[in-house]
């Protein structure tokens, strides 16, 4: 490897103590000096290749891509310090509701890293990768257990991808049937992937209004039904945290005008191993198995966005499928060194690809992102059907516990047992101090937690959306609970809104400009430096 340099960050740039605190960490453009490299190949004894005689010239760039030239000494040192500056899940609790944010076990890493699992490339003959097939067709079986479906795909990846494959099973069913409708019904709590997953696929949005209780508008829902309707999605429990209360009537009423349920299931933690979507009249359901299923996420990782189906949509899923082709009996120990048959045979599964009679063809080039898969398989598999169970129970206490703990402190808008999370709102810490949602996010992360969702559901006036989730111990939910008193008592003090204004303090950035990022495309920055 080229060796750090002592002037080994470009520009005179060095700095001998890591990067803590505020001080700026520069970007790998800044850091890069011409000809720099992290790797070297002298001692191989390939042969080197003219780039004439491997591409033609009218294929080949003009310019060098515009990349950072580093040495593997700075990469690993720029990366290693922004590393430490950031929030994570294995650092503290990080109550960011809807996202499900939750302690994933180390041993499903260990699994996922395993050289059988990670190191098989995804064109291998069938023949030699037989328990990579054998590990998604039994995942696809647990997963329909929990779900109460027929079927899954496991392409999508990630669950915006799986409600747009979801939609396009949905449109194939209806057209399958000479049918064409044109909208989809969305309750006004929904996640914002799901208005645009419908416009994607092509649908038009028809918003359902909550009703004072949090749920589906019940008369609004019977007014916006007709024959026009492909479907509705539907996130149960709500966006709200709550347990939509008219599920069967809702399910009863969509298939009365020919319409299918489609069912978020991002967020599985509330009802793992207590309700299914199946049992509950849904024909369509996405999983996140990077928010429930112990797969890290955040920050653009690798997701899985699994589309679980029933009976009726099994013939569109996207194929190829891993499939159990059949069983075949083999003879096992002594008898089959001698090559003879034997009484005692053993039977052996047998796995392959297949495509569904009526597929809607490939959503994701090979099988999307495979590794996430071994990670849930290894996950419910150490969980087993009773310890699932546990974890719904357990996020579903946690949720409540803080719901009735801060009520008084915060308004509860919607005062009745939760599900998963509970959405807290700062409206009359607002009217009364000034202090808003944002403020108190803010204000948390120096109390070291993560911030909570602000701002979302939108129908909620300064919601906080709190998700404790399962893995947080009753000690650190106190603590949560004290730093959200703390912060909410200290509004009312002579400078407390100042205080919560400049915060936070103590982090690597203090506050941002929200919308920058989101206004300002074009990077300040030159990446040709
Ligand atoms: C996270 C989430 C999604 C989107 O999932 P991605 O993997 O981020 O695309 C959809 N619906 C709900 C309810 C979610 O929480």
């Amino acid at each position: 490897m080229s060796g750090a340099s002592p002037d080994s960050a470009a520009g005179g740039r060095a700095r001998s103590a890591p990067l803590m605190g505020r001080d700026t960490e520069p970007t790998l453009f800044e850091l890069s000096a011409p000809g720099r490299t992290s790797w070297q190949l002298r001692t191989t004894g390939v042969p080197e290749w003219a780039a004439d005689e491997l591409v033609p010239a009218g294929h080949r760039r003009q310019e060098p891509v515009a990349l950072a030239e580093v040495s593997e000494r700075d990469l690993v040192g720029h990366f290693t310090r922004l590393s430490h500056r950031q929030f994570s899940v294995d650092l503290g609790a990080y109550p960011l509701g809807s996202c499900t944010m939750k302690y994933n076990p180390k041993v499903c890493d260990t699994v996922a890293g395993l050289p059988g699992l990670a190191g098989v490339h995804p064109a291998a003959p069938v023949s030699t990768i037989q328990g990579w097939l054998a590990l998604v067709v039994e995942l696809e079986e647990v997963l329909c257990a929990v779900t109460g479906m027929a079927a899954a795909t496991f392409q999508p990846a990630a669950g915006a991808a799986g409600e747009l494959t979801g939609l396009l099973l949905m449109r194939a069913y209806h057209d399958s049937r000479g049918e064409s409708r044109r909208r989809v019904l969305i309750p006004d709590s929904a996640h914002g992937t799901n208005p645009a997953s419908v416009t994607l696929g092509g649908y038009e949005v028809t918003t359902i209004p909550s009703d004072e209780r949090g749920c589906v508008d019940m008369e609004a829902l019977r007014g916006a039904l007709d024959t026009d309707v492909a479907g509705i999605m539907l996130t149960n429990p709500n966006t709200l945290g709550l347990f939509e209360e008219d599920i069967e009537a809702i399910a009863d009423a969509v298939h009365q005008v020919g319409g299918l349920l489609y069912y978020d299931g991002a967020n599985l933690n509330a009802i793992l191993g207590v309700v299914r979507p199946g049992d509950m009249g849904f024909d369509v359901v996405h999983l996140n198995l990077h928010k429930t299923f112990a797969t890290p996420h955040g920050g653009g990782g690798p997701g899985a966005g699994p589309v679980a189906v029933s009976e009726r949509l099994v013939e569109f899923l996207p194929g190829p499928r891993p499939a159990r082709l059949a069983s075949r009996h083999e003879p096992e120990g002594p008898a089959a060194a001698e090559g003879a048959a034997s009484e005692a045979a053993a039977p052996v599964d047998r796995y392959g690809w297949v495509v569904p009679a009526r597929s809607i063809g490939r959503v994701h080039s090979w099988h999307g992102n495979a590794l996430v898969l071994a990670r849930a398989l290894a996950y419910i598999r150490v969980h087993g059907g009773d310890g699932l169970r546990r974890v719904a129970e357990r996020a579903v206490l946690n949720a409540n516990w803080l719901r009735v703990r801060l009520s008084g402190t915060y308004d509860v808008p919607f005062d009745r047992p939760c599900m998963h999370e509970v959405v807290l709102a700062a409206s009359s810490l607002k009217r009364q101090t000034g202090l808003r949602a944002l403020d108190v996010a803010k204000r948390l992360l120096e109390e070291g937690f993560h911030a909570p969702t602000v701002y979302f559901p939108l129908v909620v006036d300064e919601a906080l959306m709190v998700e404790p989730t399962e893995t947080e111990s009753p000690q650190t939910l106190l603590a949560l609970a004290e730093a959200l008193e703390r912060i909410a008592a200290e509004a009312a003090e002579e400078d407390g809104l100042a205080v919560a204004h400049a915060a936070p303090r103590t982090t690597p950035v203090g506050r941002v400009d929200e919308a920058r990022a989101a206004r300002t495309l074009v990077p300040t920055f030159d990446s040709r430096k």
